[in-house]
């Protein structure tokens, strides 16, 4: 309400001052509380940035790529430049491939099935590099996620982040859910390897009780961006920007104008505090756990991906020797379940199959609220079979 009400319209450091200065500050807080290498601290070359969603975020990280690699290649090898990334990559990759230009079958999206757990192979993409440069094309990019939207995989960074620095490619990491948990110190380990890579996202907006939108993007070399995105008209030309003394955040993002957002982060730091976020995570994984235990539980049903943060991921089993008839009858189970209004629950398809997500992530969900959507999952299932 704050930062609505006040109506900050900070797009260059001279209009507000304070809107940029604690923008520095509170990434750079957020930043230590994940452990980020100091690389991506204000205080060097690089520093982080609120986009409005991760969508954009990996948009601005692709172009600044583009046109890095672009200045060194000439602009002619555009249609030549290759992205890599998982089959389980969020679409918002295929977006920002559009939007700047790479040519779509360029895009790779290399397969993953259940033995990695969905994560990205390093060798399948070694190969994919070797064989894509040998013929002439030139990898430039390359995107890991850390909990991806499907079944929260999460990709091996530091595996994937040393190719990438062999092959000269930019290195983004895709946190946009899973980046919060890994403030807490034993969840930390999932994002080992971030060291290696160029820039890395989070959504504070979605499990880090910001509201929406809050969007945290922190690069290593804050120079890609500008180079890429900053344009300099006269009716925004100020001393202190001319001067080089300040950040103007309107060169990191594409809209000029820019929110207060924030002070919305600044207000949850100074509310919950560490700690207080790490109990906020702790226990929805610990209400995720005990679905998962009630699922397994239950012959009827099996857990088809390992549960790493707060998402379940379950089918109900088919009667025996109708494999086939497993699909519709988990699309039969999502709609009656949700068509009480009780509950909602959402569906992926993975190596075929139709599965059943169960996500913990709202501030007043209790113990008693996911034993209640329990047994509604298990009154549906009996009248079904
Ligand atoms: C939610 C999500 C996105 C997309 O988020 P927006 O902020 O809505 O663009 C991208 N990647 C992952 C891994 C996500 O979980």
């Amino acid at each position: 309400m704050l930062s609505a009400g006040l109506n900050i319209v900070g797009f260059s450091w001279i209009t507000s001052p304070a809107a940029t200065e604690l923008e520095m500050i509170v990434l750079d807080w957020l930043a230590k509380a994940l452990n980020l290498p100091d690389d991506f601290h204000s205080t060097g070359q690089g520093g982080g940035v609120i986009q409005g969603t991760a969508s954009e975020a990996v948009l601005v990280v692709l172009l600044a790529a583009r046109d890095k690699i672009l200045r060194r290649a000439g602009k002619d090898a555009l249609a030549k430049l290759v992205v890599y990334a998982s089959d389980q990559t969020h679409s918002a990759l295929q977006k920002a491939c559009q939007i700047g230009g790479i040519n779509p079958e360029l895009c790779k999206l290399l397969k993953t099935d259940s033995s990695t757990n969905y994560a990205l192979s390093p060798d399948l993409l070694h190969k994919e590099i070797s064989d894509d440069s040998a013929s002439g094309l030139i990898p430039f990019f390359l995107c890991a996620t850390v909990g991806t939207t499907s079944s929260t995989a999460v990709d091996p960074l530091l595996a994937l982040g040393k190719i990438a620095k062999s092959s000269r490619m930019w290195f983004h990491v895709d946190a946009a859910y899973a980046g919060s948990a890994c403030i807490c110190p034993e969840y930390r380990h999932y994002i080992d390897g971030v060291e290696e890579a160029d820039s890395f996202n989070m959504n504070a907006h979605k499990w880090f009780l910001t509201n929406f939108d809050c969007s945290v993007l922190w690069v290593k070399d804050r120079n890609s961006l500008i180079q890429s995105l900053s344009t300099n008209p006269e009716y925004l030309k100020n001393k202190a920007s001319q001067a080089n003394m300040v950040i103007d955040y309107k060169d990191w993002q594409i809209p000029l104008g820019r929110r207060f957002r924030s002070l919305k982060l600044w207000m949850v730091l100074r509310l919950y505090g560490l700690e207080g976020l790490q109990n906020y995570i702790h226990n929805h994984i610990k209400l995720a756990d005990n679905f998962e235990g009630l699922v397994a539980e239950d012959p009827r049903f099996e857990v088809v991906a390992p549960r790493i943060f707060s998402l379940v991921c379950f089918r109900l089993l088919p009667p025996q020797e109708s494999e086939d008839h497993g699909n519709k009858l988990n699309h039969d189970l999502l709609d009656a379940v949700n068509s009480t209004g009780s509950v909602f629950i959402t569906h992926t398809v993975l190596s075929g199959k139709f599965i059943l997500r169960f996500a913990v992530g709202a501030p007043l969900t209790e113990e008693r609220h996911v034993d209640a959507a329990w047994k509604i999952l298990q009154d549906k299932a009996s009248a079904l079979l």
